[in-house]
């Protein structure tokens, strides 16, 4: 057996009859190690793993409850076609037959995937396989095209390769930090503990935060520029400006490894600084500051993410952030360089198996032919593709006019996701081959699924992912797959066989594909591409079950697997082995499309206890907890403007949609600006998915759309009723269908639902009580009601034997029960129907302590 660096064979092993596993948390691009012990009852417990180098045991809200998570009543357990339980066999036969007249009938681009980041680097591999090197095509829309795109295209301009040049070790040896566009305390919050631990321990080490909003993160930094939205070419532009006339610029560094510096200060112009700061919406005071500590700070670290990429300039952002590392020659030294964060869990993953519709495998470029040739003879593939294929957004264009006739969706939601997301329904409806494969049983795109496909959930998944510092780690199961559920490499792998492709997708496990997608990095390599893991190539079943956390490259030879930095030396990947400086063009920082009609700018984000589409932390109640109603953050003089008050339900509506959500004010907000998360999906809310709001303007050069800066209007929802009930267990949503707000989150002991209607209190109370009460058993419930004369709110509470099953109030304004205190009683025996009046009040008696609060709020 081999032996290497990244072996131990006592800590891992396969799931059954195991008592420690250490894996990778499926979230965020930090990609902790997480530690997953099972008692002998089968219980897990999850803690950080002490031995990861991304976080040396830390682990945030969102990681700790990971255990809670592996609910088993939202799987999909078995396959469906047409919303019949079919067996494996049925549904490979049929996708393998239906893709294949597919491509018959309208020829090989009629066929695209959407990936998320949440898949494994080996599904992605297989999926990259399968679409460029034997469908022909590059249609690969992924959670890239969403996230990192902007990135991946500005270091390839920068670098020629999409390399990130440092480590996460450099945030702690910084003596600057610059945030950009990135809530790193939210977003990525044990890389946020990482640098504030270091800072405690060095207080002179200064942290900037660069964002619009006043957030968490820029709460622990010593400056916060709260610059304009998209004013960040303008401000690093005015930097590189700034570093060239105050003699900063790194000439040895720019004669022998940068071309491009003319240009780029050509294009940066010389606004006085007075002007420069008022464009940006920040005082001169600031911006001095800022750009001094840069000048006069060598060890200086530039983390950007979301807030940069996902722009109509995102391209152009990350090259001028770069171009100022360039020209200082602060890059791949320990404690200096940008550092791009990626969002998904296996974002980095995917980039390096090439699936994006832009990429080949294994960091290798669909526009050269070289590359090509190499990819094409490795694979010993029937073609290759030849050209780029959809953006995310094209593809949903491509698919509503009829061009895409199959799309294969896996381990995404881009009804909740993509642009103008009312759109993808009715794209995914007019579809004539949607297949999904999903953990999930019910997910809002899942309902426009021909077929559906049981995918594993984490803790049950078997590979390798990919962090934002390039460190590989494996993500082990660590309980049997519930029903039918299978991995999606395997599922690929199996209609691939069954359309004849048995040659190249014969894989039995994700070790052999681990071991090919090795070798293919190595392939013709000699050094000329920075991912390489060849190494791996001819590791044994038993190594790869036991890998330990490691940095590419680990060429074959290689016995470090320590994070390497690049570019100190030059040495990049253009035909002169120069890095590129580019002029970036700053257009005038703000938003182009306000107008009366819509005259606040929105930013989309997300929140720290939640991710993505809810499909998982959603079903959390602790997670739930910390922000439990979709909402929206506003200036208080906006909400005074608007006639909005704190905890208003608000309309939100730009040419798009329109959506509802909870008003919350906030002095964190600019004046002008609003805020509003992700998250809140169908499934969760009854109009709170944001991106719906967001139209298709998309980065020229990376595609990926800008999520920020959206142009809106703000209205209060004259609501002439409110409600609030308390359920033992997750209602179906059918049940809400006309109530115009609503909003469900799952509590320790059942589930809450918020709502509020334009129907008179007393129209609403009788409807949902007459449907909540026909949700039950009707044989053996028994109710108890009664009408407030006080205040005209109706209270309810239905009984099964002694169990509470639920409880509901109704009122012309807003329902002041105690919701905890609510949700407590359902644990209660109720025996003495006595006493079951007090459940009535919504609220302790006097000789009771209350634990919670006693309104709608989030
Ligand atoms: Fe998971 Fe990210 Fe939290 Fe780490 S920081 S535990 S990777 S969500």
């Amino acid at each position: 057996m081999k032996k290497n660096a990244c072996y131990r064979a006592s800590t891992t092993q396969r799931w059954a009859g195991l008592m420690k596993t250490n894996t990778t948390c499926p979230y965020c691009g930090t990609g902790c190690g997480v530690t997953v012990d099972q008692a002998v009852d089968g219980t897990l417990t999850v803690s950080g793993d002490a031995s990861h180098p991304a976080n040396r045991g830390r682990l945030c809200a969102k990681g700790s409850a990971l255990a809670e998570t592996l609910n088993e009543d939202n799987r999909l357990l078995s396959p469906e076609i047409d919303g019949q339980q079919v067996s494996w066999y049925q549904a490979i036969d049929h996708v393998s037959r239906a893709l294949e007249e597919t491509i018959e009938a309208y020829g090989r681009e009629s066929v695209a995937f959407h990936i998320s980041g949440q898949l494994l680097t080996e599904d992605y591999y297989v999926i990259n396989k399968l679409v460029k090197g034997w469908f022909g095509t590059a249609n690969i829309a992924s959670n890239s095209d969403l996230s990192m795109s902007s990135s991946i295209v500005g270091h390839q301009r920068a670098f020629g390769t999409d390399t990130v040049p440092g480590c996460y070790e450099d945030l702690e040896a910084a003596n600057l930090v610059v945030m950009v566009g990135s809530n790193l305390a939210w977003c990525h919050p044990v890389l946020h503990q990482r640098i504030l631990a270091e800072k405690q321990r060095r207080p002179e080490m200064f942290l900037v935060v660069i964002d619009p909003r006043r957030t968490a993160t820029a709460d622990c930094a010593d400056l916060h520029l709260a610059i304009q939205p998209d004013g960040d070419c303008l401000l690093f532009n005015g930097l590189l400006a700034y570093l060239a006339s105050h003699g900063k610029l790194d000439e040895h560094y720019l004669e022998h490894h940068v071309s491009g510096l003319k240009d780029a200060l050509r294009a940066v112009g010389d606004m006085p600084m007075p002007r420069l700061a008022e464009r940006l919406g920040i005082n001169l005071q600031q911006l001095e500051i800022f750009y001094g500590r840069v000048a006069f700070t060598p060890k200086t670290v530039t983390l950007y993410s979301q807030g940069v990429n996902q722009s109509e300039s995102g391209s152009d952002k990350v090259n001028a952030i770069i171009n100022c590392h360039l020209a200082t020659g602060r890059i791949g030294k320990p404690g200096m360089g940008p550092f791009s964060i990626s969002g998904q869990s296996n974002a980095m993953g995917e980039r390096e198996v090439g699936s994006l519709a832009t990429m080949l495998a294994a960091h290798m470029e669909l526009d050269k032919p070289q590359h090509r040739d190499i990819v094409q003879h490795f694979w010993d593939s029937p073609r290759i593709a030849g050209k780029a294929g959809l953006s995310a957004v094209e593809l949903f264009d491509a698919i509503a006019d009829g061009r895409i006739k199959a799309v294969w969706i896996l381990g995404g939601n881009p009804v909740v996701s993509l642009p103008q997301a009312d759109r993808i329904k009715a794209a995914l409806q007019s579809c004539p081959l949607v297949i999904v494969s999903e953990v999930a049983s019910r997910t809002d795109t899942l309902d426009y699924a021909t077929v559906r496909l049981p995918a594993l959930s984490w803790g049950e998944k078997d590979g390798t992912t990919s962090n934002s510092e390039r460190c590989i780690s494996r993500q082990r199961a660590v309980k049997a797959p519930l029903g039918d559920a299978r991995a999606d490499w395997w599922a690929v792998s199996q209609v691939a066989c069954r359309m004849g492709f048995r040659c190249g997708f014969n894989f039995s496990s994700a070790a052999e594909i681990f071991r090919e997608h090795a070798r293919l990095s190595a392939s013709d390599n000699h050094g000329s591409r920075h991912f390489d893991i060849g190494a791996c190539g001819s590791f044994s079943d038993e190594e790869y079950q036991s890998l330990q956390p490691f940095y590419w490259p680990w060429r074959e030879g290689r016995t470090s697997v320590k994070p390497v930095r690049f570019f100190a030396k030059g040495h990049y990947r253009t035909p002169d082995n120069k890095a590129r400086m580019l002029p970036i063009a700053a257009a005038r920082p703000g938003n182009r499309d306000l107008s009366d009609h819509y005259p606040l700018v929105l930013n989309t984000g997300r929140i720290r206890d939640q991710w993505h589409a809810l499909s998982r932390t959603g079903y959390s109640p602790r997670l739930s907890a910390h922000l439990s109603e979709p909402f929206i953050t506003m200036h208080p003089y906006d909400a005074l403007i608007h006639g909005i008050a704190d905890g208003d339900i608000v309309q939100i509506r730009s040419p798009h949609a329109a959506i509802l959500m909870r008003a919350m004010l906030s002095d964190e907000q600019t004046p002008g600006q609003l805020f509003a998360p992700i998250h809140w999906s169908d499934e969760f809310a009854s109009q709170a998915r944001v991106d719906s709001l967001i139209g298709s303007r998309t980065d020229p050069h990376s595609a990926q759309p800008a999520f920020k800066n959206q142009a809106v209007s703000l209205q209060r929802f004259a609501a002439h009723s409110h409600g609030y009930a308390m359920l033992r267990h997750k209602p179906d949503r059918q049940l809400f269908a006309d109530v115009d707000y609503w909003a469900m989150t799952p509590v320790i002991g059942g589930w809450q639902i918020e709502f509020a209607s334009l129907q008179e209190a007393r129209e609403l109370d009788t409807s949902m009580a007459m449907r909540l009460t026909k949700s039950m058993q009707p044989c053996c419930i028994e109710p108890l009601s009664c009408l407030d004369h006080a205040n005209g709110m109706r209270r309810m509470a239905v009984f099964e034997q002694d169990r509470l099953q639920f409880l509901l109030f109704t009122s012309e304004t807003p329902v002041p029960v105690s919701r905890s205190w609510s949700a407590a009683q359902f644990e209660a025996l109720w025996n003495q129907r006595s006493t079951r009046w007090r459940l009535l009040a919504g609220r302790p008696s006097i000789d009771q302590p209350d634990t919670g609060r006693s309104t709608a709020t989030v």
